[in-house]
């Protein structure tokens, strides 16, 4: 017969959001388990978030280096740029991460957990229940889109767009999203032919038109054939190379990585077990709690609610909290978190767009700047540019929106977190006195724009 071993909590995937809610439960005083089936870290540590950012790194650098002057040299040497991203993915080995949770005295599972009924949890040969809480934290896995011979063309995903050994000689990106938009500069800069295909009218659809703009400027400059408004019609595999047919004509590469959505990785799940349908999202409440099952949390990618790293580990917080007996909720993912396009240029942004706080009936008025039109920006030589808004709320006399767009704006975004988040009103903000030479003087330019 088999054992159940008893736990205060069991925590179902060790990616971000995982990771976080498992070290506060234990930091918290309780017995945790977590159960992994691939690596701890996740998708984020390994095929997302840092091995792109790594991948973005020299062409960036480079990019810098040309536009500031007084430096000689410099060009990018692909087979460097990629075992340099193999250090930073550590090789696809998560032993570093052992200690971490040993020092926490968080049990380890490794292998596919699936529910088996009310706090219990399955792992191989191995039964678990859950005393107070049990969290599912799967994330999510690249969405194929209904396209004929797509999938029997092997396409990349994030994995191999991530993690791939070699440049390939030419790449079409399926999907002018953040994720499409970045690996398309990425492979670009070290060395791919690439052509980046978009169904919708700009890339980055979902953030200010100027970004969207200035991003598909900056990524032609690079020579990557940015093509808006695409109907790709099917996919054919041909010998070494795979061509992607449009309504217009058809491009031709060695590899198509599609970058076109998420689908959660609940399917295996034994969601069944607890009366919920396998294969979708995760509905939560704002204590990332499954609605009618107090025991039940989902947080990060597999709920839906904002897919990005830091809204992940912010809800691991949250639920973490509540199951600790704390009384605090989630507010601050669902609209409008801050969230950073690593492409060059940058787009950082919070909040609402000008056009989503008008769909809401605000009385919204966007003040915009040159984000280089300050002194600071000047050290970052010429051709940095971009544009910097401010989404104000008339009524309230509070901001409710920001972006950033330029180089390497992700660092100049957390003013505007804060004073979104706060409320901070304009005439209280622009007290906050911006040191000189930064760029963070962006902020007396656009409140100046606002007539303060
Ligand atoms: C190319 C790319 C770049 C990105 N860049 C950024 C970025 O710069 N910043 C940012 O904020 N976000 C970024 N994202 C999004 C980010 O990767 C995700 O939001 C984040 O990984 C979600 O974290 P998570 O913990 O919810 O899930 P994941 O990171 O997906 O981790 C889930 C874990 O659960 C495990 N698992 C799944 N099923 C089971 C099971 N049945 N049993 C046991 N374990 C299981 C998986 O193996 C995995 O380790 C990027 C995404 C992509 C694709």
């Amino acid at each position: 017969m088999v054992a159940t071993r008893e736990f205060d909590a069991i925590v179902l995937g060790a990616g971000p959001a995982g990771e976080v809610a498992a070290g506060r439960l234990s930091e918290g005083g309780l017995d945790v388990a977590v159960v992994e089936r691939e690596l701890i870290g996740g998708e984020c540590s390994y095929y997302a978030c840092m091995p792109s950012k790594a991948l973005l790194r020299p062409g960036e650098l480079l990019g810098e280096v040309r536009r500031v002057g007084g430096l000689v040299g410099g060009a990018i040497d692909p087979g460097a740029a990629l075992a340099r991203r193999d250090e930073v993915i550590h090789d696809l080995d998560d032993g570093s991460m052992l200690p971490w949770l040993e020092e926490r005295g968080i049990a380890l599972y490794r292998g596919a957990g699936r529910l088996a009924g009310e706090r219990r949890v399955q792992v191989g040969d191995d039964e678990l229940l859950a005393r107070r809480a049990v969290i599912v934290a799967t994330g999510t896995q690249a969405a194929l889109p209904p396209l004929e011979g797509l999938a029997e063309a092997e396409p990349w995903t994030n994995r191999e767009g991530t993690t791939a050994g070699e440049v390939p000689a030419s790449l079409i990106v399926l999907g002018g999203g953040p994720v499409g938009c970045e690996l398309a500069q990425a492979w670009r800069t070290l060395g791919a032919d690439v052509d980046l295909v978009e169904l919708a009218d700009r890339v980055l659809a979902s953030e200010e038109p100027f970004a969207s703009a200035q991003v598909a400027a900056g990524l032609r400059e690079r020579g990557v054939r940015v093509h808006t408004g695409a109907e790709p019609q099917r996919v054919e595999r041909r010998g070494e190379t795979a061509a992607l047919v449009l309504a217009d004509g058809e491009i031709e590469a060695e590899q198509i990585l599609v970058a076109a959505g998420r689908r959660p990785r609940t399917e295996h799940l034994g969601l069944e077990t607890v009366g919920l349908a396998p294969g979708g999202w995760i509905e939560v409440d704002d204590a990332l709690r499954v609605p009618g099952r107090e025991w039940l949390y989902a947080i990060g990618d597999v709920n839906h609610r904002a897919l990005l790293t830091h809204a992940g580990k912010y809800q691991a917080r949250i639920a973490a909290d509540v199951i600790l007996g704390k009384d605090v909720r989630a507010t601050a993912d669902l609209d409008g978190p801050p969230r950073v396009t690593f492409t060059d240029p940058e787009v950082a942004a919070v909040g609402l767009t000008l056009d989503a706080a008008r769909e809401r009936g605000i009385d919204a008025r966007a003040v915009d700047v040159a984000t280089s039109g300050n002194a600071g920006s000047s050290f970052y030589g010429r051709g940095a540019e971009g544009t910097s808004r401010l989404v104000i709320d008339e009524g309230r006399g509070v901001i409710v929106g920001a972006t950033f767009v330029g180089f390497q704006t992700g660092e100049l975004l957390h003013a505007a977190t804060v004073a979104i988040t706060a409320e901070v009103p304009l005439e209280r903000l622009r007290h906050a006195i911006a040191p000189f030479p930064t760029r963070n003087e962006v902020w007396l330019y656009l409140l100046e724009e606002y007539g303060l």
